[in-house]
């Protein structure tokens, strides 16, 4: 029964890499041309309308009916010049970066609407149905209905449709009839400018000159490549986004030949492809390499205001699935789509930087600057030490927890790495004691704060373990899944931090107003604090054993389960930051927990079903037509007389059937546990079942299944193999 194994096998093999032509000749000349950005706008508005429009971006004031009509008509006139015929709102909604996301951002067109009627009033809001996308409980309190309103801060940009025309993509959030956030956008909007506000208000004992603070984010994406042919061989990747089974090819990663050598020429090709169209989106892509896995890869752009980069990223990697198809490939995104081989994350770095051009987290030479990036150093340090359950929690997703604590993965420990020279410097700032009794700037000499800016480089980078690391001029969030929507963590990190620094400017002025000198008062907070969350900071490997025990004699969390970390969001504590800075309403937080754990139960509900079609479908079905040829053989050489000879083949027969019995058993309880969990009417109590009875028959079916692999003629073997999927270029 030669399979379809081996003519997915055979057409990918027969693949070469597709011709690519460059827009134009310098990427100045075709950087942003899909957009509709300021330079545009500079072009086609009035003087009065684009002045109002940047002064709405730059400071996120409110936009007119009139000039919205102006704009509107512009935007317009622009996309129709450039071949679109639809225009589309474009949002976030919570379902994230899967496949049913892409459905919900590019489906919206309004339908019977011409593109020559587009207004002010259709710019600024549209009223797609809403009762399609999650809402997590909101739909039983409010109606269905939605609103979509233009984001301006975010350019709009043209996609290609695929049916020859272009459709005009807006930037929008969406939010229920009542105000409620069903997205990712609104949040991170408002966190974005609570923390522009409170870091401003702490610059401000700095320098008076700084009167705006933008959260900045580089977010780098590491996906797989595989070839399409070889995607469709295997269920459990169209299904699931990961291999269920498959048994680890005998040259895997150990070698790492893979990070350092030359990308394969197709998937150059396909890189080269989606960097072109990424950079006429104003996508600012910058680095593409091989990572340490076969098959897979990396994209880094330059970093941006933290909203423009999330919807840069989730532009991005929609782009960069289309145009796979250009190139007979699949991107694979999921955090583990192949055991025993490294993950994908995504990179978030991230920063604030002033209006003045100062970034808040990069040392200066000066040392009355040092003081102020301590202060922000500290002030985050502090605020990923109090909520780290809830950074935790903005990362938990089904596929993540393949990377935050399943067997070969990090632990799921929060933790804070700084490199040497800074840990030394806040070990200074708590233990010299005499600071207080110090006058003026000769704090920064007695701390060896004026010593800090030139080692920070060398010392940092270095430790590749940390989930949340200083990298000389940014914090480095490595926990993200790759499949992840940046903003979940990025509202999380962003709320966290203006609330530790509302507290901060707090604290400093009740010191203040007691006649405290500034420097000496904020030295001597910040060595409170210090000392309050070193317990956070860990320089070694992050991956071991050794660590797991460390941080649990520091009482550091360590939550491996996605259902348990994600009841984090409804602690007091985490209600009440996101009440106070102004991010998220009980009810909307009480929702996006709803939503997290259903898209959790519906993530290991698939990935059950799957395990146990192909493992009886293919893996038993299989398994037992060889076993007839076994038997054949068997018999055959007992007829010869060959009785000592069969004895061997006796052995493998009842081999494989003690494990066809141990996959069958396991199965079919499986299957009675998924059942006990889908009668469950409360969702956190069936996400608990899916995390433990049903996710604990996974390794044992395929352990099985893997074995069965290993044994059964690979002629006959029905799936495609590891080495083939990771290794055939
Ligand atoms: P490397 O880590 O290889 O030294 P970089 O430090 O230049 O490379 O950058 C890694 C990522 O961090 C890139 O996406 C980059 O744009 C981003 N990055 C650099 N500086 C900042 C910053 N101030 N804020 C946010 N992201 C940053
Ligand atoms: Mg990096």
């Amino acid at each position: 029964m030669s399979n379809y194994r081996f003519k997915a096998l055979e057409i990918a093999q027969n693949r070469y890499a597709k011709p690519v032509t460059p827009p134009a000749e310098r990427v100045a000349d075709f950087y942003g041309v899909n957009t509709f950005n300021k330079e545009t706008m500079r072009a086609l508005l009035s003087p009065e309308a684009y002045l109002r429009i940047t002064e709405a971006i730059d400071t996120g004031g409110k936009i007119d009916r009139d000039i919205a009509d102006e704009v509107a008509n512009a935007m317009k006139s622009w996309a129709v010049s450039r071949g679109a015929t639809h225009y589309t709102h474009w949002f976030q909604p919570l379902t994230g970066s899967t496949a049913e996301k892409h459905d919900a951002f590019f489906d919206l067109t309004m339908d019977g609407k011409a593109i020559e009627k587009f207004k002010g009033g259709a710019l600024v809001q549209q009223e797609p149905d809403a009762s399609s996308f999650p809402n997590g409980g909101l739909r039983n309190t409010f109606e269905a209905r939605g609103y979509t309103g233009w984001d301006p801060s975010s350019p709009a940009f043209l996609m290609d449709n695929g049916a020859g025309g272009k459709t005009l993509c807006i930037p929008s959030v969406f939010i229920s009839y009542t105000g409620e956030a069903l997205d990712y956008k609104t949040p991170l909007l408002k966190s974005l400018s609570a923390l522009d506000k409170a870091a401003t208000a702490v610059c401000q004992y700095f320098d008076r000159n700084i009167d705006k603070v933008t959260a900045t984010l580089g977010a780098e994406q590491e996906y797989f490549v595989i070839d399409k042919a070889l995607f469709y061989a295997r269920p459990d990747l169209v299904m699931a986004g990961r291999t269920v089974f498959g048994h680890s090819p005998a040259r895997g990663q150990q070698l790492e030949d893979h990070y350092f050598g030359s990308i394969p020429p197709r998937v150059n090709a396909f890189m080269v492809d989606y960097e072109f169209e990424a950079l006429k989106l104003g996508i600012p892509v910058r680095t593409r390499h091989n990572e340490v896995a076969p098959g897979q890869f990396e994209v880094a752009p330059t970093f941006e205001e933290v909203n423009l980069a999330v919807d840069h990223n989730a532009l991005l990697m929609d782009l960069m699935e289309r145009v796979a198809e250009r190139h007979d490939f699949k991107v694979l995104f999921h955090e583990k789509p192949f055991a025993g081989i490294n993950g994908s994350g995504k990179h978030n770095n991230w920063s604030m930087g002033t209006n003045t051009g100062v970034n808040l987290l990069g040392p200066s030479t000066k040392p009355k600057e040092t003081l102020r990036f301590i202060t922000f150093l500290v002030n985050v340090i502090k605020a990923v030490h109090d909520h780290a359950d809830l950074l935790r929690a903005s990362i938990a997703s089904a596929g993540n927890e393949h990377r935050l604590g399943a067997n070969e993965a990090p632990p799921a420990i929060m933790s804070v790495f700084l490199g040497e020279t800074l840990t030394k410097a806040l070990e200074d700032l708590e233990t010299k004691n005499e600071i207080a009794l110090n006058k003026g700037d000769n704090v920064y000499y007695k701390l060896g704060l004026n010593r800090i800016p030139s080692l920070i480089r060398d010392n940092t980078d270095r430790n590749r373990t940390s989930p949340f690391a200083f990298t000389g001029n940014k914090f480095e969030f490595r926990a993200v899944g790759g499949a992840a929507n940046s903003s979940s963590t990025m509202i999380v990190l962003n709320t966290i931090v203006a609330a530790q620094l509302q507290q901060f400017k707090a604290d400093l002025d009740v010191r203040l107003n007691n006649g405290e000198k500034k420097e000496l008062a904020i030295v001597d907070i910040l060595k409170q604090y210090y000392k309050g969350c070193k317990r956070i900071l860990f320089e070694g490997n992050g991956y071991s054993d050794e660590w797991v025990e460390e941080a649990a004699r520091r009482g550091l969390s360590n939550i491996n389960s996605t259902p348990e970390a994600l009841k984090v969001y409804l602690n007091s504590e985490s209600l009440d930051v996101f009440q106070r800075v102004g991010v998220m309403g009980h009810t909307e937080v009480h929702s996006r927990y709803e939503i997290e754990l259903e898209k959790y139960v519906k993530k290991v509900q698939i990935e059950a079903r799957v395990m146990g079609d192909l493992a009886i479908n293919h893996v038993v079905s299989t398994a037992v037509k060889y076993q007839a040829k076994l038997a054949e053989t068997a018999k055959n050489l007992v007829d010869l007389g060959m009785v000592t000879e069969a004895e061997p083949v006796k052995d493998i027969l009842r081999e494989i059937s003690t494990r066809v019995a141990v996959i069958k058993k396991n199965v079919e309880e499986m299957i009675e546990a998924r059942k006990r969990a889908n009668n469950k009417a409360d969702t956190a109590e069936m996400a608990r079942l899916y995390a433990t009875e049903v996710i604990g028959y996974f390794d044992g079916i395929r352990y099985e299944v893997d074995k069965l692999e290993q044994i059964v003629d690979d002629e006959d073997w029905p799936l495609v193999k590891y080495r083939e999927m990771l290794f055939v270029k």
